[in-house]
C-alpha cells in the first residue's frame, strides 16, 4: 500500500492516521514530539521540526501525498513538499488562513461579510482606530487558537495597553458583535473542483474554547444554514482550495450571518462526523489528498459532541490527576469515547471528546446532559 504523510502530530493527525489506515494506507507523521498523539499510532514517525529540510525530504520520499493537521505549520514547508508530491491543502491557502488580516481580506474578496475590523501593525494605525470598533477584541494576526492571543477592550486606552501587552505584534481589532449563537460548516474540495459539505454544526464556546457541538436538522434555521453552506463554498472556491476546510460563523441577534475565521484542516466541530455521518471529515481528508471521489456525507443520527478538557482529570480541586468515570458514561446508550493518548492532562488541554448519537435530537441531548453531569461538565 501507498503511504500518506501528515505534517503535525496532534489529535487531528491521529484521527487522520486512523482513517487512512482503515482505507488501506500506511502513514508517516512529521512531528518533533516523541509522544505526539499521531506519531504514536503511525507506521512512521519522523521526529523533527517542520523546518528541517532533511525531515521534509524524508517525508516526500516516503509518501504518495502529504497533508497537514496543524494550521501553523510553515506554509513554506508545504510549498517545498509540493515541488515533488501532491500536497493538500496548498501552502498558499494555508498562508492566508494563518494570518487574520489576509483571511479577512479574502472574505471581503469573496463577498462574504465578516466583523468590522482594522489592522493594527503600527502606532499610527492604533491612533487612527475608528471608535465604532469599540468595544472590540484585539487578536494577534498570527498563531492564536482556543482564544489565546486575544484581549477584550472597551476604550482606546485599554486598546493601547492590550497592544503593548501583546508586544506590539501585528494584530487585528474586531468589533465585538452581539452573538445569538455560533455555527460552522466543513467543506471538502477535490482537485477537480468537486465540493461536498458536512451538515451545519452549532457550536458552544466556553472561555474561547469549543465546548459542545450539536448537529441535527433544525439546530440552525434553514435560511441561515443555506447561507452558511454557500458562504463556505465560495470561501473554498476563492482559494482554489483542495482538502478539508472549516469555516466558522457568528449568527447575530438580528439573524444575520457573519464569517469568523477559517481552519485549513479538519476541525474540532466536525468530530461528530466519526459516528453520526456515513463519511467522516478525516475520510474526506484522505479522499481529497489522494484524488479519490468525494461523496456528500449523509447524517444517520442526531449528534452531540462534548469536548473532554484536561480539567476533568483534576476533580474537587485536587492536584493529582485521576481518570474520569468512563465506565459510567459508556453505560449510556450511543456514547462514543475518543481519547487522544496525550501523555499528560493539563487544564484547558484537549484530551478527547465524546460523540453522542441517537435517533432524535431530544434523546441525544438527554444522554449528553447525563454524560456531562457524570463527568462534571457544565450543562448547556
Ligand atoms: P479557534 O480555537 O476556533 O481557532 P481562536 O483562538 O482563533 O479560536 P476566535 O474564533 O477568533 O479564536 O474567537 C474565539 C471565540 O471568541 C469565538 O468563537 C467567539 O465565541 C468569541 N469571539 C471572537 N470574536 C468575536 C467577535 N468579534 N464578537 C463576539 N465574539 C467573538
Ligand atoms: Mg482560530
Ligand atoms: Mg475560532
Amino acid at each position: 500500500g501507498a503511504t500518506l504523510g501528515v505534517l503535525g502530530g496532534g489529535q487531528l493527525g491521529r484521527m487522520f492516521v486512523h482513517a487512512a489506515q482503515s482505507m488501506g494506507y500506511f502513514t508517516a507523521v512529521l512531528d518533533a514530539d516523541a509522544t505526539s498523539p499521531a506519531g504514536l499510532v503511525s507506521h512512521r514517525h519522523i521526529r523533527t521540526g517542520y523546518e528541517d529540510p532533511q525531515g521534509l525530504a524524508e517525508l516526500a520520499r516516503l509518501c504518495a501525498a502529504v497533508t497537514t493537521e496543524f494550521e501553523n505549520v510553515p506554509a513554506a514547508a508545504l510549498q517545498t513538499l509540493a515541488l515533488t508530491r501532491p500536497v493538500a491543502p496548498a501552502g498558499e491557502a494555508v498562508a492566508i488562513a494563518q494570518d487574520r488580516a489576509a483571511e479577512k481580506a479574502h472574505f471581503v474578496r469573496c463577498g462574504v461579510p465578516c466583523a468590522p475590523y482594522a489592522e493594527i501593525t503600527t502606532p499610527a494605525q492604533l491612533a487612527a482606530v475608528d471608535a465604532s470598533l469599540l468595544p472590540g477584541i484585539l487578536k494577534t494576526a498570527r498563531m492564536g487558537y482556543d482564544g489565546k492571543g486575544q484581549a477584550r477592550v472597551r476604550t482606546p486606552a485599554e486598546l493601547a495597553v492590550a497592544w503593548d501587552d501583546m508586544g506590539r505584534v501585528a494584530c487585528v481589532l474586531e468589533k465585538m458583535l452581539p452573538l445569538a449563537h455560533e455555527c460552522s460548516v466543513i467543506v471538502a474540495r477535490g482537485r477537480d473542483g468537486s465540493i461536498v459539505n458536512l451538515p451545519v454544526q452549532r457550536n458552544l464556546h466556553r472561555d474561547g474554547i469549543l465546548a459542545v457541538t450539536e448537529v441535527h436538522a433544525g439546530n440552525v434555521p434553514a435560511s441561515q444554514a443555506q447561507q452558511a453552506v454557500a458562504a463556505a463554498q465560495s470561501v473554498a472556491q476563492g482559494l482554489d482550495y483542495v482538502g478539508v476546510l472549516c469555516v466558522e460563523f457568528f449568527v447575530l441577534e438580528d439573524g444575520s450571518l457573519v464569517v469568523n475565521e477559517i481552519a485549513p484542516r479538519p476541525h474540532n466541530s466536525g468530530h461528530y462526523s466519526q459516528n453520526a455521518l456515513d463519511v467522516s471529515q478525516f475520510e474526506l481528508q484522505v479522499r481529497c489528498m489522494t484524488g479519490l471521489p468525494l461523496v456528500q456525507p449523509r447524517q444517520h443520527s442526531a449528534a452531540i459532541m462534548l469536548n473532554l478538557l484536561g480539567d476533568l482529570w483534576f476533580k474537587d480541586g485536587t492536584a493529582a490527576a485521576s481518570t474520569p468515570a468512563w465506565d459510567q458514561v459508556l453505560a449510556l446508550p450511543g456514547v462514543h469515547l475518543h481519547l487522544y493518548g496525550k501523555a499528560e492532562a493539563k487544564p484547558a488541554r484537549k484530551m478527547g471528546h465524546l460523540n453522542i448519537t441517537a435517533a432524535t435530537p431530544e434523546q441525544a441531548r438527554a444522554v449528553a446532559l447525563q454524560a456531562a453531569a457524570i463527568l462534571g461538565i457544565a450543562p448547556f
